[in-house]
């Protein structure tokens, strides 16, 4: 990989729970070619949260694709199931700023969190009434976390940002999106907390994803924030859809890269099709 000549540093964070395809594939070689145009640094980071879904043959997996696809990120690789420690260190430093509450209504809380929530299964606004009081005393975490812990969001403010591909992006906190879990009753983080925490940690100047999470960029600003921190560019690519005009997903098997490539497609095949239709 070349030296890098810029401040940039990049990431591909795929979630091991199935085949990489097409979609991803876009996403990631945009993400590779954004730090390569940057001069910058790219990394990998897998979002390996989701003990049930997650799979360490769909890691390796991930790593054949893409090196497949010709993309370059520097070793060792991130693993989020390795940085428990720096998770429940942001937790606390939530809970010391008294910006989160331990929730009891279970609202399908246990599947709504540690994998990014896309577009079509994305949390459900929180009711207000739901809320304590913001002057209610706080309990301890504790050693064990055995509740949902939720991020207490702003009434009513207009959060925006630029993103680099879509434009000016807005959002109304407590309208658009509501109190959002941080922490899973089953002791585990959720994907806001987890991406916010290792974006800081390893200092990503710009988040390239698909804009099926951008409801989820406007909470991870209010984290940034919270935290005392600048939050990195962030570059929402447009969503590969088929021909139903549903978001590709790995259900999608005939379009996984492994399929594809055992079809005769070559990654400059691809490549082109990507820069066809940016
Ligand atoms: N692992 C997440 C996904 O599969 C990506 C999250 C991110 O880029 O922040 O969608």
């Amino acid at each position: 990989m070349a030296k890098p000549s810029s401040n940039y540093i990049g990431r591909l964070a795929p979630s091991p729970t199935g085949y990489l395809h097409l979609g991803h594939a876009r996403t990631f070689w945009l993400a590779a070619e954004r730090t390569r145009q940057a001069g910058g640094r790219l990394l990998l980071r897998f979002d390996d949260l989701d003990r049930d879904r997650c799979r360490p043959e769909f890691v390796a997996a991930a790593r054949a694709d893409l090196a497949w696809l010709g993309l370059q990120w520097e070793e060792p690789a991130i693993v989020q199931s390795d940085r428990l420690t720096l998770y429940r260190q942001t937790l606390a430093q939530l809970h010391a700023l008294r910006l989160i509450f331990p929730c009891e209504h279970s609202r399908r809380d246990v599947r709504e969190a540690t994998g990014a929530p896309h577009e079509d299964d994305d949390e459900p606004v929180y009711p207000k009434a739901f809320r304590p009081a913001a002057d209610a005393p706080l309990p301890p975490l504790g050693e064990v976390i055995h509740t949902n812990w939720r991020f207490r969001v702003p009434d009513d403010e207009t959060l925006t940002f630029e993103d680099g591909n879509l434009g000016r992006q807005s959002a109304m906190s407590g309208r658009d999106f509501g109190d959002f879990l941080v922490w899973r009753r089953d002791n585990l983080p959720s994907y806001q907390l987890a991406c916010v925490a290792d974006d800081i940690a390893v200092g990503i100047t710009e988040v390239v994803r698909g804009a099926d999470l951008i409801r989820s960029t406007f909470r991870q600003l209010l984290l940034f924030r919270a935290l005392g921190q600048t939050p990195p560019r962030f570059y929402h690519c447009d969503l590969m859809r088929d021909e139903q005009g549903r978001r590709l997903a790995k259900r999608h098997d005939a379009l996984s890269l492994r399929a594809m490539s055992a079809q005769g497609v070559t990654p400059t095949d691809m490549i082109r099709t990507f820069t066809a239709s940016p």
